[in-house]
């Protein structure tokens, strides 16, 4: 990249030769990206010197991440662990590498961490995966709709032989059929493997829609008709799920919960009945939890999930229950889209998060890289809800102390 070839297309973006978004066609891509920091720069006032500091690879991030790059916004990433997880996919010692600019996060995550691994880790398991994809169809009215759902039903191998001509990883599990008066959604659920998948199962939903077309009298609307759901919050990811539906939980020692946590299991458990149960009850909340979200949106931009599906990632329950000697805990993600090939898993400090945790790229077998990662987010979670329920919990028995101990 050359001074002159920067001004060559700064200028010719002033001359009205060229719009912004058509610099990589006239340069290679750091240029064009250089080009459009200048740009903006001088448009804005703004100093955009520590947005033109990256590692990124210009080229393959405006192939595939982003359009009218100008530069990269940093996060700055920690570690949390090592934590021990048993899990279906995940066996091990992990540490979960989190990317986040919320001071304490980290330090609340690792005390949970901590305790859980002098408890003996934490099992985790992915109990269900389906990625959806839920396109809307035009029909006349009821009767033809009865007839498109009597076809699908009648026709799953077909629509699984059109869907899976589009990838050789993905796999249809089932379409979910759903009428609204002229309206007939089909909600395909498919198995990406080690994929986020929603490219995937877009593509392949694409082809299977055009054989409902030309085999029954629906009219395809929009390939997505939000019953899918992605990235709004909505009941059905909580109830149905969505991407993999996980749930980690731990058995930590009475003694250990008054030593570490300060506090006592029955005081954990109020706080979490009283506060994530009944307070997310009482507020209609989709997710009866702590703060789920926070070590979800972490985990998600240290390792290259879509941020934005962090609406249903978070979407979790979690319980506790004091037994008579230790403390229950566990977190359920009901919607937790991750994956470890494609999308912003490419990137080079998101591959290196997912080599720490020693999932980069594909799974042996497929899927099983995936399964892990959500398994060890999961684990994270329940560590995020024990350290903030148990920070709760002991200042109210601090405050209970001050006001009987008087
Ligand atoms: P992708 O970047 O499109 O790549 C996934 C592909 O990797 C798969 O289709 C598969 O190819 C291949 N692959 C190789 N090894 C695999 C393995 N072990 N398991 C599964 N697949 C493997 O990623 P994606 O996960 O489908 O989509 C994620 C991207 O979609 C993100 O960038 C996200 O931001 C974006 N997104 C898209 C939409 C949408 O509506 N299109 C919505 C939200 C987000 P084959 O299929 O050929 O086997």
């Amino acid at each position: 990249m050359s001074d002159s070839s920067v001004s060559n297309l700064v200028e010719k973006v002033r001359e009205g030769e060229l719009r912004l978004h058509e610099l990589e066609d006239h340069a290679d891509a750091e240029t064009a990206v250089a080009a459009r920091r200048q740009l903006i720069a001088a448009d804005t006032d703004a100093d955009l010197e520590t947005v033109g500091e990256y590692a990124l690879d210009a080229q393959q991030a405006t192939e595939s991440a982003i359009e009218n790059m100008v530069g990269a916004a940093q996060i700055p990433m920690g570690i949390a662990g090592p934590v021990e997880v048993a899990g279906g996919a995940a066996d091990g010692q992990f540490y979960l590498p989190l990317a986040t600019t919320e001071g304490a996060l980290l330090a609340s995550v690792n005390r949970g961490c901590s305790v859980i691994a002098s408890s003996g880790g934490a099992d985790a398991r992915v109990t269900k995966t389906g990625m959806t994809r839920a396109p809307v169809f035009r029909v006349s009215g009821i009767a033809e709709a009865q007839e498109v759902v009597s076809w699908v039903r009648d026709n799953r191998d077909a629509l699984r032989e059109a869907a899976e001509s589009t990838t050789s990883h993905g796999e249809l599990l089932d379409v979910d059929t759903y009428v609204v008066g002229d309206s007939v959604f089909l909600r395909f659920v498919y198995d990406p493997k080690d994929a986020m998948g929603m490219n995937m199962v877009t593509i392949a939903t694409r082809e299977a829609s055009e054989l409902v077309e030309e085999e029954t009298p629906a009219s395809l609307v929009a390939l997505s008709g939000n019953l899918c759901t992605d990235k709004k919050p909505a009941a059905i990811n909580a109830v149905e799920g969505r991407g993999r539906s996980v749930t980690a939980d731990v058995t930590i020692p009475r003694e250990t919960v008054e030593e570490r946590l300060h506090t006592t299991p029955e005081a954990i458990e109020e706080a979490n009945t009283r506060k994530n149960l009944i307070g997310s009850a009482k507020a209609g909340s989709l997710g009866f939890n702590a703060h789920a979200a926070n070590v979800v949106a972490a985990a998600f931009l240290a390792t290259g999930q879509d941020a934005a599906q962090v609406v249903e990632g978070s979407n979790a329950i979690t319980t506790v229950e004091a037994r008579e000697e230790s403390l229950y805990a566990s977190v359920s993600l009901a919607s937790l889209e991750v994956g470890t090939v494609g999308g912003g898993t490419k990137l080079p400090t998101q591959s290196e998060a997912l080599d720490v945790l020693g999932l980069g790229g594909g799974g042996d077998p497929a899927g099983s890289n995936a399964d892990a990662l959500a398994e060890i987010i999961s684990v994270g979670a329940l560590a995020g809800e024990l350290s903030l329920l148990a920070a709760l919990a002991s200042r109210h028995l601090s405050s209970a102390h001050e006001d009987l101990g008087r």
